[in-house]
């Protein structure tokens, strides 16, 4: 994703599926009959990527999201093709990030009739960010070679800050996404809604909700009643999650909304299933505490420059990164340092000249 890309700059087996190919560092997972979580081991080894859910219904497969790398897609439409002679007729796209829709184009490749469905808004984000997505991510990893960057990781092991780690995470996606280049294609989504979507699939359904503004203005969840899976897209992410360019405000609320649902199986956008509330919970506390102290210290007068002192969030890093130092590099650089400027943002502060993109 461009957000996550920038901010990198800155600073298995198969159980119960049929055989088929897997794609190496991710693993197949059974939530329900028929519903199959495809995640990468390691949530926070770069490429950064999505969670994709598959769901086979008698009359049509849904996959939701589509991961950040085509070959990735690729894999999982040949697992999808060795369960079931039955098409993937839909496609969900939870929100705009690259780590959720750069596969789209391979799901039309392979079943010309699939319909991509998506928020209105994410359609909007996608059509107005996938250029200048597509400048900065050529320019980023057609002139870099991820050996180099590896080499680079293990000379600045030990310094502080961690930017071994950050190199390290760059290696990952120049060498997953360089060869894909080429051919590497946006499939807009087709088919938008606002509110809410039904697909009825026979002998299961699919409601798509829109519950608000959270990670992005367009985030959506997939909600498989028979099942009690929700499936949350990025508006909750384990272990650590993402705020880049995040409407913090309004996010806290519509976490709140996934709680309605009750569900029995919480899918985050990234990361390990849920099966209680608990996580889910944490992070809508963080993301509510994180706002709250960025309006308090704009009373007592602080600048945007002031920030990182006089917010403090440490009280929450012990649950979120512990004593992993890959967590704790994922803290900082993916909520702490975005979530400051996105609380302030979101609270309508003024943000100076040179802090804008
Ligand atoms: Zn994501």
């Amino acid at each position: 994703m461009r957000r996550l890309l920038a901010a990198v700059f800155l600073a298995g087996p198969v159980c119960g599926l049929a055989a088929g190919e897997v794609y190496p560092g991710y693993t197949w997972e059974t939530l329900a009959d028929g519903v199959y979580l495809h995640s990468q081991d390691d949530p926070l080894a770069g490429p950064v990527d999505g969670n994709s859910v598959v769901v086979i219904s008698e009359n049509g497969v849904l996959v939701v999201d589509t991961h950040i790398n085509p070959a990735v897609a690729g894999a999982v439409i040949e697992k999808i093709r060795a369960l079931t002679d039955v098409p993937v007729t839909h496609v969900v796209n939870t929100h705009w990030h690259d780590d959720h829709t750069n596969g789209n184009h391979a799901y039309r490749q392979a079943f010309p009739g699939v319909k991509i469905v998506a928020h209105k808004d994410t359609l909007k984000a996608l059509r107005a960010e996938w250029e200048a997505m597509e400048d900065q991510r050529r320019s980023a990893y057609a002139t870099v070679d991820p050996e180099e960057l590896r080499r680079m990781a293990d000379e600045l092991e030990g310094s502080a800050p961690d930017t071994a780690i950050t190199y390290r995470v760059y290696s990952g996606y120049v060498a997953a996404l360089r060869p894909e280049l080429p051919t590497l294609v946006l499939e807009y989504p087709d088919t938008v809604f606002e509110e809410a979507l039904t697909l009825d699939f026979g002998n299961r359904s699919v409601e798509l909700r829109w519950l608000g503004r959270g990670n992005t203005d367009g985030d959506i969840v997939a909600w498989l009643p028979d099942d009690r899976v929700l499936v949350t897209g990025d508006l909750l992410v384990a272990p650590v999650p993402f705020a880049f360019d995040s409407p913090m405000v309004a996010w806290s609320t519509t976490l709140r909304r996934l709680g309605e649902f009750d569900a029995e199986t919480i899918v985050p956008g990234h990361g390990a299933p849920q099966y209680d509330e608990t996580h889910l919970a944490l992070v809508t506390k963080l993301i509510e505490t994180t706002t709250d102290r960025v309006r308090v210290a704009h009373g007592r007068g602080a600048a945007f420059e002031d920030l990182p002192a006089a917010v403090n969030l440490d009280d929450f890093r012990g649950e979120f990164a512990g004593e992993n130092r890959e967590r704790q590099w994922a803290w900082q650089t993916y909520f702490v340092e975005p979530g400051l400027k996105s609380a302030w943002i979101s609270l309508g502060y003024p943000l100076p000249e040179d802090a804008r993109q």
